[in-house]
């Protein structure tokens, strides 16, 4: 496999075309942001940990029978994934009330949802990605019926093996998006999950060990991200 043409810069990734048309190349840079773009920083080491850390999690959401974009690691920042057609669309579940939920509701932190809620957003920083439902996804043609429903049951599925999985590591996955594509007619689990992408607490003190650490300004970031990596028993490697 050979690496191509940057076909997209993220936030926080950037995606490359290969010399085969189904796969592309996730590069995770140490670039991180919050709010919609508006907070940026880079950290060092964290483009290496998430890369690995979500390695990590599609191969354990695989072995549960949940179908994912992740095919290998490539290096310590790269991995090869299927090419997906993305859904513009942001899957959200919540275990504990934190984030967006608290303020649009006005609702305390650290309430336990039973059970958890899911939410979807439009994928779109310019609009602060506001919250959608299933009949406007597909009034607007962004996926169908059917389409949301293997989503939100796949979305489901995967708390269910994950909640298990950090909570041997004495962590509570309070929230997570998950983003989905189709390849080949079917629907994978795209982009990545890592502590960029949901709040994970320890179980005991509540403190937080993922992206609040930097829309909060704690400090500790990747550290925290290594810590988690580390309670999961991975140890993570460096170029
Ligand atoms: P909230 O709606 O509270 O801002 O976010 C809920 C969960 O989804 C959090 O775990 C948050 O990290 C994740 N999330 C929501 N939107 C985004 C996004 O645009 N990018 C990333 N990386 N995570 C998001």
């Amino acid at each position: 496999m050979e690496k191509r043409n940057e076909l997209y810069a993220g936030k926080a990734k950037s995606v490359y075309t290969t010399d085969d048309e189904n796969l592309l190349v996730l590069s995770f840079r140490n670039d991180t942001s919050a709010f919609d773009g508006k907070k940026m920083a880079r950290l060092e080491r964290k483009g290496a940990v998430n890369n690995q850390f979500n390695a990590f999690i599609m191969e354990k959401l695989a072995e549960a029978g949940i179908p994912t974009h992740f095919e290998k690691l490539l290096s310590a920042e790269e991995a090869l994934v299927k090419r997906l057609d993305m859904f513009p669309i942001e899957c959200v579940v919540r275990n504990i009330s934190a984030g967006s939920i608290c303020r649009r509701l006005g609702v305390e932190e650290g309430l336990d949802l039973n059970p958890p809620t899911y939410e979807l957003f439009l994928k779109n920083d310019a609009l602060g990605d506001p919250m959608i439902n299933e009949s406007v996804a597909h009034s607007f043609g962004w996926a169908t019926p059917e389409q949301m429903e293997e989503m939100r049951a796949l979305t489901l599925k995967v708390n269910d093996v994950l909640k298990a999985l950090f909570l041997a590591g004495n962590m509570l996955l309070v929230d997570y998006k998950l983003e989905f594509g189709v390849f080949d007619g079917k629907i994978y689990l795209g982009d990545e999950f890592s502590p960029d992408g949901c709040r994970l607490w320890d179980k005991d003190t509540r403190e937080s060990l993922d992206k609040d650490r930097f829309r909060k300004g704690l400090g500790d970031v990747v550290e925290g991200y290594e810590e988690v990596g580390r309670r999961l028993g991975m140890t993570f490697k460096y170029d």
